[in-house]
């Protein structure tokens, strides 16, 4: 008996070291991610894993039946690990997953616009990488292609199949987006056969299918134009969506309402401290004359005589390169963050294929391709007809161009991006929180004004206040239109009077809100949580608290939703 006991208490032992939760969860990880690539090939094709790309997945009852067994099984999974006993990085990367299991069931249950948005029935992009990138040669890259235009048509029958009251705002993008995607399917493969060493019968087989395939986008488009739109769907999403779909995309310590009055309040003070300044600045640029009563109209004039101060269009690049070196060294006198030297960020003009693009945009490697550079792609204006680009470069004028590169990349996402590889996570480089890695962009541009950034120029603050009050806007915006029934001409006025933007951004801005929902709100609200989390650190911690310590622990952990970066950091302190 005692043997016996002595031997289960070994035995114990020996489970308890090889049951490592740590180690037992990372396979779990792998095993997710396999099994999420086989149920969505297209998503895998995306993150450039391309095994699936020989397949579409068929948008019927019996997919999202599939669907939803696959997370309720991958969930019942999951809560086998227990959370508690998981290290930080696995602990969020845990989060994560449930989030994006429980957010498909919700999808697929109750939010259904794979009933009345057609929009989402698009095959062109995920086509069109097949021809554009060059992960494998174009013969490889063409037969997958080839094998995975069969599906094309079941395709577009299963999408007209689910649509049901479809709203007219979404049934007419639908039409707008499936016929430029048609291109794909005509010149653009063309031109990728005629570069390959495809056999000709190989070839037939090709054309044949695109050629089925363009009839079936087509015959969509056909029966989205003939739709009878009788009592259509409003595109309001409406409070009970809204809510839940908040919950699941922005991952927010806050709920909407929460969010609605701090960026109500946000404006508010923006507006005040805007006018304080127009009101110093005045004398400068109007002279002695009168001030309009309308503080909004005297901020307005005060902005459109800064904007004249911008860069030639043949020095739009050079300027932006320029400024890199010297946000760098700021950072690092002001001791707000180390910055990786072995590291630096590899400006380049922007690639043919982006152009068109101006201003600037990182590139990062995809989880898959570990090896590749990160660069800053700086757009040029060459090109492009006197009177548009006259009217970006004042929107990009000398002060706003400081605030973008801050945002794009030191110490906004490039740097953040830095830091989130020093904890690789397959499941964030996948699903990282958007909010967070916005938020993170958007604080830093208040971060360094704070700090000194610019000698506390009134003009930089201006503009930063400017830039800032697009984020705070977009988030009204998109709360008042889709909750509170926000008309046009209110939004229109929102954005012109009291954001101070033109007219044709605006229309655009509309136009986006009315298709789209809850994505404008990630910007503000991640911005809003770290600030937040900040000064409540700071009052705990009062003469202990460090900003440089702060922003490198805040970046430790990954791209994760703040409330739990918060949980974590608030745990370490007790
Ligand atoms: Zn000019
Ligand atoms: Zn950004």
């Amino acid at each position: 008996m005692r043997n016996l006991l002595a031997f289960l208490f070994i035995l114990m032992l020996v489970s308890c070291k090889t049951e490592d939760p740590n180690k037992k969860f990372e396979t779990f990880k792998d095993t997710f991610i396999e099994s999420y690539w086989k149920m969505y090939p297209e998503r895998a094709s995306n993150a450039g894993y391309h095994a699936y790309d020989n397949v579409l997945s068929i948008p019927n009852e019996d997919n999202r039946k599939r669907q939803l067994e696959f997370s309720d099984s991958l969930l019942n999974e999951l809560s086998k690990h227990d959370h508690n006993k998981l290290s930080p990085n696995n602990k969020t990367d845990y989060y994560i997953i449930e989030n994006r299991l429980k957010g498909t069931k919700w999808q697929i249950s109750e939010e259904r616009a794979f009933e009345w948005n057609p929009s989402v029935y698009n095959i062109a992009g995920d086509f069109s990488k097949m021809l554009s990138e060059n992960y494998d040669s174009i013969d490889v890259r063409l037969r997958n292609f080839s094998l995975r235009l069969k599906y094309v048509p079941a395709y577009y029958e299963a999408a007209k199949q689910n649509i049901k009251q479809p709203t007219v705002a979404h049934t007419n993008l639908a039409i707008q987006q499936n016929k430029g995607g048609l291109s794909v399917f005509n010149t653009d493969l063309i031109a990728a056969i005629n570069t390959s060493g495809l056999k000709d019968e190989e070839k037939k087989e090709l054309e044949k299918r695109a050629q089925d395939a363009v009839a079936a986008i087509e015959d969509y488009i056909k029966f989205l134009t003939d739709y009878k739109h009788e009592e259509p769907r409003t595109t309001r999403l409406g409070n009970d969506l809204y809510a839940k779909k908040f919950q699941y995309n922005i991952q927010s310590g806050y709920n909407v309402e929460q969010i609605f009055q701090k960026a109500n309040d946000r404006k508010q003070y923006l507006h005040g401290k805007m006018s304080e300044l127009a009101d110093e600045m005045w004398p400068k640029y109007f002279e002695n004359n009168a001030k309009p009563q309308d503080s909004l109209i005297k901020i307005k004039m005060i902005i459109d005589k800064i904007s004249l101060s911008h860069a030639h269009p043949d020095s739009f690049q050079i300027e932006i390169e320029k400024q890199i070196p010297e946000l760098e060294k700021f950072v690092t006198e002001k001791n707000l963050l180390y910055l990786d030297p072995s590291k630096p960020l590899v400006v380049r003009k922007e690639p043919d294929y982006m152009a068109g693009v101006a201003g600037a945009s990182i590139s990062a490697p995809g989880p898959y391709d570990k090896g590749g550079n990160t660069y800053y792609n700086v757009g040029s204006l060459s090109g492009w007809d006197k009177d548009a680009a006259e009217s970006y470069l004042r929107e990009y004028n000398d002060y706003m161009l400081q605030i973008l590169n801050i945002h794009e990349a030191i110490p906004g996402h490039y740097t953040q991006l830095v830091y989130s590889n020093q904890s690789p996570s397959m499941i964030k480089s996948l699903f990282g929180n958007g909010t967070m890695i916005e938020g993170w962009a958007v604080y830093t541009e208040l971060m360094m004004l704070e700090n000194g950034y610019g000698n506390n120029s009134p003009e930089l603050w201006m503009m930063y206040y400017k830039w800032h009050l697009r984020t705070v806007c977009n988030t009204i915006l998109d709360i008042s239109v889709h909750t509170k029934n926000m008309s046009e001409e209110e939004g229109l006025k929102l954005l012109t009077y009291e954001a101070f933007q033109e007219t044709a951004e605006a229309k655009g801005k509309w136009n986006r809100v009315t298709v789209t929902s809850v994505q404008l709100c990630s910007y503000f609200t991640g911005f809003t949580e770290i600030y937040d989390l900040r000064e409540e650190m700071k009052n705990k911690l009062q003469d202990k608290f460090d900003l440089k310590t702060f922003h490198e622990k805040f970046l430790s952990y990954g791209s994760a939703p703040v409330k739990f970066i918060r949980e974590m950091m608030l745990a370490e302190l007790n």
